[in-house]
């Protein structure tokens, strides 16, 4: 079996390749392979998978790409990674791409699909509503229309029709590749020092760029590493990160949050790949296919931002999670800009003021280089728990 070492080096590459190299050769395969790019935070990439397709997703440049002509696209006011994704448009990474596919979590997404447009990006663009009422003849109705224009759009690229069976085969192994990610989550709240934090990011980053077949090999490979007693335990509190579900954090300030001694072992980074948060059924019939997709999105969704459900407020969700994850506090950290991450943060920190719940909070940009104030904030507030509570 592959060393952790080498798997995660392996992941570093993958899930930073903004060439998207391995998408790209896993289409030159075959002519009816076709790749869709989606944006944050969340889409059902069983259906694209069960059409042929690739699903890949698309989270900005990070601070591997410097902006040059993507400010020019942008007032100053808004969050970074919108940016660097026209800036990597302009300079061809995504060339081979035959769609888009832009979320709809934000304005500024919704300029971003606008702007692609523009510039004449992909075969197809589309801008996908996502329900905000949750009653499956309503909500749900609507949330299977919008999938089925995305299928539509496929199609017409490549002529594969959605059968039951090559939709249910997606569905386990999405089921599989969720299940996989919950179990090293769950090792990790156990025995956080089997796997930095920075190392499950790129682990499930590379997911995001390679067919779930091989992503879940690596999972399985990385299950089995972190099962043995490895690591050692040090004097670290536990926290929570909440904030960054969209623009993505450096990595540089997801080692320093667990330098200045903390253990993240919750986190919204890469939202996507843990959003429904428990199985998908399989379609039970060739009518209705798309109807156990829409029933998992409208009951088994994590919380987010980017959502509004009135019946199931987000504030005690969170700390139900916290106290899943028995963390000693919470760290919110938002992307500069971000409306839909700071319009919820005073609901969320009165919630954690009302419940006696110690946090911090702090903003970031996806490119930050400097880390020096966030680590002596970071480590005061683990100082201030470990030494007082
Ligand atoms: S980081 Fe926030 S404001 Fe920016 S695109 Fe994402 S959700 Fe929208």
């Amino acid at each position: 079996m592959e060393s952790l070492k080498d798997i995660i080096k392996r992941c570093e590459e993958i899930s930073f390749d903004l060439n998207f190299t391995r998408a790209k050769e896993w289409k030159s395969q075959d002519d009816s392979r076709v790749i869709v790019g989606h944006m944050p935070i969340y889409f059902p990439r069983e259906i694209i998978h069960a059409v042929g397709g690739l699903c890949v997703g698309i989270l900005g440049g990070g601070d591997k790409k410097q902006i040059i002509k993507g400010d020019a696209y942008y007032q100053s006011y808004i969050c970074h990674m919108p940016r660097s994704i026209i800036e990597m448009v302009l300079d061809g990474h995504f060339e081979g791409f035959d769609g888009f596919i832009f979320p709809s979590i934000c304005d500024v997404i919704r300029n971003l699909s606008g702007m692609f447009l523009l510039v004449g990006k992909g075969k197809f663009i589309k801008y996908l509503d996502y329900p905000q009422n949750f009653k499956s003849h309503i909500g749900g109705e609507f949330y299977q229309k919008e999938l089925q224009h995305v299928l539509n759009q496929v199609y017409k690229l490549n002529n594969v029709e959605l059968t039951q069976e090559r939709l249910n085969n997606s569905i386990q192994l999405f089921n599989k590749n969720r299940e996989l990610i919950k179990k090293i989550y769950d090792i990790r709240q156990q025995t956080p020092w089997r796997l930095t934090a920075a190392d499950v990011y790129h682990i499930v980053r590379a997911g995001y760029m390679i067919p779930v077949e091989e992503h879940n090999l690596i999972l399985e490979n990385v299950v089995q590493h972190i099962q043995e007693d490895i690591g050692d335990n040090l004097d670290k509190i536990r926290v929570l990160v909440i904030g960054a579900f969209c623009e993505q954090p450096p990595i540089g300030l997801i080692k320093t949050i667990e330098m200045a001694g903390c253990y993240i072992v919750e986190d919204d980074f890469l939202l996507g790949s843990r959003w429904i948060q428990k199985d998908i059924e399989n379609a039970n019939s060739e009518d209705g296919l798309l109807n156990t997709l829409s029933e998992a999105y409208l009951n088994h969704s994590t919380f987010s931002s980017s959502i509004y459900d009135v019946d199931n407020p987000k504030e005690a969700r969170l700390l139900k999670l916290m106290k899943e994850r028995k963390v000693d506090g919470i760290i919110f950290a938002a992307p500069s800009f971000c409306d839909p991450a700071l319009l919820d943060h005073p609901i969320l920190q009165k919630a954690c003021d009302d419940n006696n719940v110690r946090y911090i909070s702090f903003l970031f940009s996806e490119n930050t280089g400097q880390f020096k104030v966030i680590k002596e904030q970071v480590g005061t507030f683990s100082d201030s728990i470990k030494l007082w509570e």
